[in-house]
């Protein structure tokens, strides 16, 4: 690959990063040693040989991480940022029971604008931190939270909630719709940010208003986010009431389309798959969180054997409870192992593309992100492989996939501009956001309340 060995190209450029190690993703199963990663204007504009970079090209900045490996940003396809400062309010409790005894009270007293930005900060330091370059939010106030992602420098998929009864956010689908389409309106120019539709669940929204969401972003071609069959209570109940399963339902309402994502995706009989597989839709599998609240699992090898595209989420870290995506293809590479009995499942390489291109793919953005090409966007990552977890390497994708990976996460661009320097934040004070944080577990355990 690599060297597109065009004239054209700038003798000066924005930056060289020189590694030991690179995993572009593409081509497949490739891994680069002592390269380069020329960028200039956000964009990859060549991947050389070290020897030959440093003759060809005259950086403005350079950077040599003989110990590192480089590899695209790691993309958090599902989540619910401010969240984070619900961590470890209520562990070891179902669904259900979690969000309606919660979760769900604990919003309705606490959730605010203040909150929204106080907790998507702690959450975009924490993936960034991490490997994470690219994430997708639902929550409420996706105006701040897209204001939060777009000053730290992060690329971010913003969902705005639809609901079919007021929140803090909107009063009615009609609402929610039209104040989501302004917060688009508002970043339309954002080469960070891209809102989207996310309507929240097949339960908490009314086909009238599914099939406006559907018509609307058809229409404007704006992605559609949506939880769907986390559990097999869902499926069950919706089938005792509507006499439908949820995919179904979807599917005869026109939500399934190669532009939506859908979120979780357990409990799926042969016509649910086959539902997806003709849409064209895309899978985001959240293994931890339906791990930890005892939800089901993903049937990922069975899906992929489809042909279809599954990528990777955190969901919250109030179910999680770490938004850490190495930890989370790990999870997804051992869980598909545990569930077919086949411990060929979801290889190393398999877990990454998940987390990279497969997120990518899902988002509608795998002409810019997902994998180290010419042409692509620069959103990269080093990880530290000098360190003693990593030792000895034989295949570096192992370490990445199979080793404790986010602590060593040192560098990371997106868009070409550096946000992470030897693990300092360009743009966030860490001190000021663990500080704030204390300050709203205070405001949330005081008696007073
Ligand atoms: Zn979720």
């Amino acid at each position: 690959m690599t060297d597109s060995a065009s004239n054209t190209l700038p003798a000066t450029i924005d930056t060289l990063i020189s590694a030991g190690w690179i995993i572009p993703i593409r081509p497949a199963q490739t891994v680069l040693k002592n390269h380069s990663i020329a960028i200039h204007n956000g964009e990859i504009v060549a991947i050389l040989p070290t020897e030959q970079a440093l003759q060809r090209f005259d950086a403005q900045y350079g950077i040599d991480l003989p110990q590192h490996v480089l590899c695209p940003g790691l993309i958090n396809a599902h989540g619910h940022a401010a969240m984070s400062l619900f961590r470890g309010m209520a562990d070891d409790t179902p669904l259900q029971q979690w969000l309606e005894q919660h979760i769900w009270p604990a919003e309705g007293q606490w959730v605010d604008e203040e909150f929204v930005r106080d907790g998507t900060q702690l959450a975009v330091a924490e993936m960034l931190r991490s490997g994470t370059t690219t994430f997708s939010d639902m929550y409420f106030f996706p105006n701040v939270v897209a204001k939060v992602a777009s000053d730290a420098g992060m690329r971010a998929q913003i969902t705005f909630p639809v609901f079919n009864f007021p929140t803090i956010w909107g009063q009615d689908p009609d609402d929610y719709i039209r104040k989501g389409l302004a917060v688009r309106d508002d970043f339309k120019h954002s080469d960070l940010v891209n809102v989207v539709f996310g309507p929240h669940a097949p339960y908490t929204v009314s086909d009238e208003a599914l099939q406006k969401v559907a018509m609307l972003a058809a229409e404007l071609d704006i992605n559609i986010h949506i939880h769907v069959h986390e559990t097999q209570k869902e499926v069950d109940d919706e089938v005792a009431q509507l006499g439908q399963r949820p995919l179904a339902r979807l599917n005869a309402l026109g939500v399934l389309s190669p532009k939506t994502q859908l979120v979780h995706m357990t409990a799926l009989n042969a016509d649910d798959i086959e539902l997806v597989k003709q849409s064209g839709a895309h899978v985001i599998h959240c293994p931890q969180s339906n791990m930890k609240l005892a939800s089901g699992f993903c049937p990922v090898q069975t899906l992929q054997a489809e042909g279809i595209n599954v990528a990777l989420g955190t969901d919250g870290a109030a179910s999680n409870n770490s938004l850490d995506m190495f930890a989370e293809l790990q999870t997804a590479a051992l869980l598909a192992k545990v569930a077919t009995g086949d411990a060929s499942a979801l290889g190393d390489w398999q877990a990454l593309e998940a987390a990279t291109l497969n997120g990518a793919k899902a988002m509608s953005l795998e002409h810019k992100l997902g994998s180290l090409e010419v042409g692509k966007q620069a959103d990269i990552i080093a990880i530290d492989f000098s360190q003693l977890e990593q030792q000895p390497i034989y295949q570096p994708v192992s370490q990445l996939v199979y080793t404790a990976c986010a602590q060593h996460v040192t560098h990371s661009w997106i868009n070409g501009q550096q946000v992470m320097a030897d693990r300092q934040l360009a743009h966030l004070d860490i001190r000021e956001i663990k500080a704030k944080a204390q300050q709203w577990r205070d405001k949330i355990t005081s008696p007073k309340h």
